[in-house]
C-alpha cells in the first residue's frame, strides 16, 4: 500500500544526492498536476504528513489528490475497508480520529490554516459554504465577497515562471516529474 510513497521518498532523495543545492533549505516540491490545474498563482503549504517532504496546494480538491497519490489515502471515494476511522498523522496533530473522507477538511481547517474573511463584517468562516450561508443569513452581508486567507508558512506561486519539467530558480519551485 505504501509503495507509492517510497518510490517518492526516493526520487526525492535522488534529486538531493545529485544535486545538493536542492536541499531543503532552498527549494521546495510541488506536484506537477497543481500547476496544470492553475493558470497562474496558486497558494502552497508544506505537508507535514509523517515526514512528507512536499508542499501542497492550498484546495480541498488538491488536498484529496495530494493524499491519494503520496499517501495512498483514498478520500473521495472511500472503499468500504476505507469507511473506518483514520488517524491523522500530520505533525503535532496527536494522532486525531475522523472517518477519513473528513480527513481533507480537516487538513485545510486545522493544519492549513485556511479562513474565509467577510468583506463587509470581517466575519472569519471556516469553510466557502459557511461563508456561503453567511452572506444569505447576516443582515447587510448579501453583497459580501470572500477574501481567503491562509495559514503560516503558506506560500504563493507564480505559475508562469515556473518552467514545464520544472525549475524556477526565481521561485525555487521543484515540480516532481510523474
Ligand atoms: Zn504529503
Ligand atoms: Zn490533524
Ligand atoms: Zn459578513
Amino acid at each position: 500500500m505504501n509503495t507509492d510513497r517510497s518510490s517518492e521518498n526516493f526520487m526525492v532523495h535522488d534529486i538531493m544526492m545529485l544535486r545538493p543545492e536542492y536541499n531543503r533549505a532552498n527549494f521546495i516540491l510541488i506536484d506537477r498536476g497543481i500547476l496544470c490545474d492553475h493558470n497562474t498563482k496558486v497558494t502552497v503549504h508544506p505537508c507535514n504528513w509523517d515526514g512528507c517532504m512536499m508542499h501542497i496546494a492550498v484546495e480541498h480538491k488538491q488536498v484529496c489528490k495530494h493524499l491519494q497519490q503520496h499517501h495512498g489515502l483514498n478520500t473521495t471515494s472511500p472503499t468500504s475497508d476505507d469507511m473506518q476511522q483514520t488517524t491523522c498523522l500530520w505533525t503535532a496533530c496527536l494522532g486525531a480520529h475522523m472517518k477519513l473522507e473528513n480527513l481533507p477538511r480537516h487538513m485545510l481547517l486545522s493544519h492549513l490554516g485556511v479562513r474565509w474573511i467577510c468583506s463587509t463584517c470581517g466575519g472569519s468562516l471556516s469553510r466557502e459554504d459557511a461563508f456561503r450561508r453567511h452572506a444569505l443569513e447576516r443582515p447587510g452581508c448579501q453583497y459580501a465577497k470572500p477574501v481567503v486567507k491562509y495559514g503560516d508558512g503558506s506560500l504563493v506561486i507564480d505559475n508562469s515562471v515556473v518552467l514545464d519539467g520544472g525549475w524556477s530558480a526565481s521561485q525555487k519551485v521543484r515540480v516532481t516529474v510523474m
